[in-house]
């Protein structure tokens, strides 16, 4: 079995200068394997180690990190964790070896029975989502798929904030509501998935395709 936790919510908003502020949500998956995905900035290494230290982790008990991309505000801390394979969009390594995994051709990457890694690009060409299996319920771990909740009611919110491939994040957007129960957003709070929601998301894609 495997625990979520939610380490940090992400938040994105324009101040009152204009200027863009953001910063990416973090989450923990304790089970088989210790996961940790999206890092923050490079200026949030306290939150995480105090945010990990509260549920008894250590930076060397995480098995696997996970970016969901590139961008500097999830990747800022994958260098506290040197005992982790690090997977940062469809990129996976460990120090100076790469191992070749055929995301691009839609291939996931599974972890253990309870956890894989699905490629969802979009946001950019290599992101990915990171699904979380219990008897229950799915969780997905989604990065920019999803900027926040509001944003499938108001769609200018994900594609204002960059998609290099708006086709594609539309259909991956559609997939992921699909198969999970819950959805932790790049850039707001965990919610849940309603058939509500997935019928407006599918017809977004019709839309959109
Ligand atoms: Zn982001």
């Amino acid at each position: 079995m495997c625990e979520v936790v939610v380490l940090h919510d992400g938040y994105s908003f324009v101040n009152n200068d204009g200027e863009m502020i953001a910063n990416c949500s973090c989450t923990l998956i304790k089970g088989p394997h210790n996961i940790i995905i999206d890092t923050m900035t490079p200026w949030d290494s306290e939150v995480i180690l105090t945010a990990l230290k509260e549920h008894q982790i250590t930076p060397d008990d995480i098995n696997f990190v996970v970016s969901t991309h590139g961008h500097s505000d999830h990747t800022g801390n994958n260098n506290l964790f040197l005992k982790a394979t690090h997977i940062v969009g469809f990129s996976i390594s460990f120090k100076d070896k790469y191992y070749i995994h055929p995301f691009e051709k839609g291939e996931e990457y599974v972890i253990n029975d309870f956890v894989k890694i699905i490629p969802t690009p979009g946001h950019t060409l290599s992101d990915v989502t990171v699904l979380v299996k219990s008897e229950e319920e799915n969780i997905a771990i989604v990065g920019d798929l999803f900027e926040k909740y509001e944003d499938v009611n108001n769609q200018s919110i994900w594609q204002e904030a960059g998609s290099e491939d708006p086709i594609k994040q539309v259909k991956n957007r559609t997939m992921i509501a699909d198969i999970a129960n819950w959805i932790i957003p790049g850039h707001g709070p965990k919610f849940e998935v309603t058939d509500e929601m997935r019928m407006l998301l599918k017809n977004q894609t019709t839309l959109g395709a």
